[in-house]
């Protein structure tokens, strides 16, 4: 592949001394282990702070946020080198449009990614969002099916919005916990996750908080309610998920086009089609016959009689 010209990451001195000097020793950690690049995959529902998320911790504004059609309509990938490390992080648009799952989006981010290889999946919503639903699963369901159940290996969950103080009296540990609990069952549902698998347990969930009014500690460190720092600790989740043994998902051709790869399944998929049919001819022969003993009203047999009458 021809070198390309990568931007240094200026931004990280934009971070106080002592978030540097935690986000330099973890990439250092990286290289030790011989990995001397990343390439970070962003995704989730649109608003949900994804964008906002790569400028924090790109530490510039790299990417388009808005509060209302907060969408980047493509796939963007932000590259950035540091002492001979290459972070990439893509960011895309949200996968959920008029209430769906937006296919279309996922095939474009899938054939954006063609060749790499994803690192790491940040998949990205809010703290403060209080229900977890169908839709969430089928978002879930969808990634899933596009780049295989392995995807989840080597995922993080990101809750923005990290900053605030729970409902009902709720202790903000309580409120986390019961957040990400209820986001991992729908994960592990659309996954299709058995109990048994351990992905599910062992996706790590953090927070993040984007906005400018978050906190800081004395060091000048953003931190959360918790007392943690975020940036740091976003990106030492992120080494972590890397190192844990289990493999990159590479884009190929292959999975692109398919066959889903998940598809084990699919050969039920005759059967279902024919018991289909025989169930709706079955539900036709209901029907018919339903028409034909067909209630009738007493005025339509009065005049069924008053005409017989007359013949
Ligand atoms: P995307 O559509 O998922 O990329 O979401 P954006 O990053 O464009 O953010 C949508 C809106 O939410 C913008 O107004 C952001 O300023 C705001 N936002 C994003 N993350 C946070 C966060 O962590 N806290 C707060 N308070 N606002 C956020
Ligand atoms: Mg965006």
């Amino acid at each position: 592949m021809a070198a390309q010209m990568v931007r240094e990451w200026s931004g990280i001195q934009q971070f106080p001394a002592a978030t540097q000097t935690k986000l330099l020793e973890l990439l250092g950690k990286l290289k030790q282990e011989n990995v001397d690049s990343l390439t970070i995959l962003i995704m989730g529902k649109g608003g949900v702070g994804k964008s906002s998320t790569v400028n924090s911790v790109i530490g510039e504004r790299v990417v388009a946020v808005s509060a209302f059609q907060s969408d980047t309509p493509r796939p963007v990938m932000i590259s950035r080198t540091r002492a001979e490390f290459t972070l990439n992080i893509i960011d895309t648009p949200g996968l959920v449009e008029g209430g769906y799952v937006n296919d279309r989006t996922i095939d474009m981010i899938k054939s954006f990614l063609l060749d790499k290889t994803i690192d790491v999946l940040l998949y990205v919503d809010r703290l403060d969002a209080y229900r977890v639903d169908n839709l969430d699963r089928q978002i879930i369901k969808a990634i899933t099916d596009s780049f295989g159940k392995g995807i989840w290996d080597r995922a993080a969950v990101v809750l923005t919005h990290a900053q605030l103080s729970p409902p009902d009296g709720l202790s903000y540990e309580e409120f986390f916990t019961k957040r990400s609990e209820s986001l991992l069952k729908v994960l592990r549902l659309g996954a299709r996750m058995k109990k048994q698998d351990s992905s599910e347990s062992s996706i790590p969930v953090v927070l993040v908080e984007n906005s400018g009014r978050c906190n800081k500690n004395d060091n000048g460190e953003k931190v959360l309610p918790n007392g943690i720092s975020w940036i740091p600790n976003l990106v030492k989740t992120i080494t972590d998920v890397v190192s844990n043994g289990s493999k990159g998902i590479l884009v190929d051709q292959k999975l692109i086009e398919g066959p889903n790869p998940n598809a084990q399944n699919k050969i039920w998929i005759p059967l279902f089609l024919a018991v289909e049919y025989f169930l709706v001819k079955q539900i036709r022969g209901w029907i018919k016959s339903d028409v034909a003993k067909e209630f009738k009203p007493a005025w339509e047999l009065r005049d069924i009689g008053a005409a017989k009458r007359k013949f």
